[in-house]
């Protein structure tokens, strides 16, 4: 009888299929007491920062360098240095100052969990400053993860200094049981163009040396994969490849029907690999994102520029920028600084009119002033639009501060299904697919224990979008997607047989989508449009969409 082997799921976040032997990274627990004096753990604390910061300065990838470097700064924190000190105040030595260290850290890492989303995945980095520590005064050398054959890497979680010093020639793909789609190693991996898994409960449990396959598409890690599995998933990896390396242009379906595929921004680097990638536009530039480390608010004339400057990496284009989308999984300091019980459905985007109004009057100022300089064609949206009376109180607002063509964002079901009426206000839609799955699904967005369940697949989450999309359409007014569901290629083709009239995605992402829609027709999106949203789970879905679309 032949032996079927498990295959764990997780969250792909890095595209590609390897296939090796599991060299896992473990960390030595230190159990035992750790004797010194104080002066003793500040020494460790400065012999880690200053290690820190010399990896990052021979490191070769930028994203690794950055970590590296504001790990170094945190270790070097005069408030970290104080906290440990409070706890080891008398020069004597104590019989086990771990407690002490460990108590320090824990008060900084509470802060940042309370933060939430990006800021929480950090706390990994606190973990790996404190771990360092104790094992310097513990004598125990930091070991490098040697690697001397091709292997697919396997951890708990990796941190900036383990990535930092992976041999590119032999790591061939990443997975871990924590972290999600902004968690370090999704970034590293992406930088290295590498596959990667994250979220995988239960990856731990397989064998050093055990040989798997990793697809960073769809998030499978197969255990002792067949021969015929290999050889469909690289046949379709390898499809999609060729057939994006094989169409450019403007996005099109294979009976010549536009379908204008735009990328997401964060900030003017991002604007210009759009560009690159031959993007027609930015269907969302997330405009938190350029102040998530900000204490206090940038004045309008530093807005004007910052927004100016990814207005100017698409002229001739179309930019749709997103008002604040401050709280919840992207909480900005000067902005949300009340803990909140529930941030998903507290006081985040549109919403903080009721507490910052005059932040967001601020930015539209700006940003009607920044698009008045360039020869971009600058469209406004507002994210957590939930009614109709939002939606008028927000295009009023917008058209106020001289700003064009405005739009909402559709990312809960009250405005998917109240859109017929929530549109009449605007001049067009975005669907943010990320939130709507959530709120659909009632399941957190960033919590790995729930992916399953947070997957646009889910008929429940398409029909909601076949709503939005049926009331836009009524009106002929154009409706994208703007979400993380835009990026997978049969996902985007479902879309478009909705109803959806573009798509905006990461830039990496197009070129992929691009060549796929061109190998379908939109009777064929309609097919699978209308079988999608009969299924009854979100593998159904995605199985009936691959067999009638094709991979
Ligand atoms: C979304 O919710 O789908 C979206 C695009 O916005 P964000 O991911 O920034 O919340
Ligand atoms: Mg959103």
């Amino acid at each position: 009888m032949t032996q079927v082997f498990p295959t764990l799921t997780g969250i792909g976040v890095s595209p590609g299929i390897a296939i090796g032997p599991i060299r896992r990274v473990t960390r030595a627990e230190i159990a035992h007491a750790v004797p010194a004096t104080a002066m003793q753990v500040f020494a460790a604390l400065d012999s880690v920062a200053t290690d820190l910061e010399k990896r990052s300065m021979t490191v070769a990838l930028d994203v690794a360098r950055d970590v590296l470097s504001a790990q170094a700064m945190i270790a070097r924190d005069p408030a970290l240095v104080e906290a440990i000190g409070a706890r080891l105040p008398e020069p004597i030595e104590y019989p086990d100052v771990k407690p002490a260290i460990q108590d320090a850290f824990a008060g900084f890492k509470t802060a940042l969990e309370s933060l939430g989303g990006y800021f929480a995945e950090r706390v990994a980095d606190l973990d790996e400053i404190a771990t360092r520590t104790i094992a310097r005064l513990s004598g125990v050398e930091d070991e490098d993860l040697v690697l001397n054959q091709p292997s697919i890497i396997v951890a708990q979680d990796l941190t900036p200094a383990d990535t930092a010093a992976l041999d590119l020639n032999f790591a061939k793909a990443l997975v871990v049981e924590k972290g999600g789609p902004t968690s370090h190693t999704a970034i590293v991996a992406r930088g290295l163009g590498i596959p990667a898994v994250v979220g995988c409960a239960g990856v731990m449990g397989l064998a050093e040396g055990a040989t798997v396959l990793v697809d960073g598409r769809d998030g499978s890690v197969i255990l002792e994969p067949s021969p015929g599995e290999i050889d469909t998933r690289q046949t379709r990896e390898g499809a999609l490849r060729a057939r994006a390396a094989s169409v450019s242009g403007p996005g099109r379906l294979s009976d010549g029907t536009p379908v204008t595929l735009m990328a997401n921004a964060g900030n003017a680097a991002d604007a210009v690999a759009a560009a690159l990638v031959g993007a027609e536009g930015i269907g969302l530039f997330r405009t938190e994102l350029l102040f998530l480390d900000r204490e206090t608010e940038p004045s309008v004339s530093e807005q004007i520029e910052l927004y100016k400057s990814v207005f100017e990496a698409m002229v001739g284009h179309k930019v749709i920028l997103r008002t604040l989308d401050a709280g919840s999984d992207k909480p900005v300091p000067f902005i949300n600084a009340i803990a909140e019980e529930n941030p998903a459905l507290g006081v985040r985007g549109w919403r903080l009119t009721r507490t910052a109004d005059e932040v967001l009057s601020r930015q539209l100022e700006a940003v009607g002033k920044a698009a008045a300089l360039v020869q971009t064609e600058v469209w406004v949206m507002a994210p957590m639009i939930n009614t109709a009376t939002e939606a008028a109180h927000f295009a009023a607002r917008a058209r106020a501060a001289g700003i064009k063509r405005v739009g909402v964002m559709i990312e809960t079901p009250a405005a998917a299904i109240g859109a017929d009426k929530v549109l009449v206000e605007v001049d067009f839609a975005s669907l943010g697919t990320n939130d709507l799955t959530q709120y659909v699904m009632a399941a957190d967005r960033l919590d790995s224990r729930l992916s399953d369940l947070t997957s646009t697949w889910h008929p429940a989450v398409l029909r909601t979008i076949g709503m939005a999309a049926n009331a836009a359409g009524t009106m002929a007014m154009p409706i994208g997607v703007c979400g993380e569901s835009a990026a997978n290629p049969q996902l985007a083709a479902v879309l478009i047989g909705l109803g959806v009239t573009s798509l905006s995605m990461a830039p990496s992402a197009l070129a992929e989508v691009r060549g796929f829609l061109a190998s379908v027709d939109r009777a064929t999106c309609l097919r699978a449009a209308l079988a999608v949203s009969n299924a009854s789970s979100a593998d159904e879905a995605k199985a009936l969409a691959i067999e009638i679309l094709g991979v």
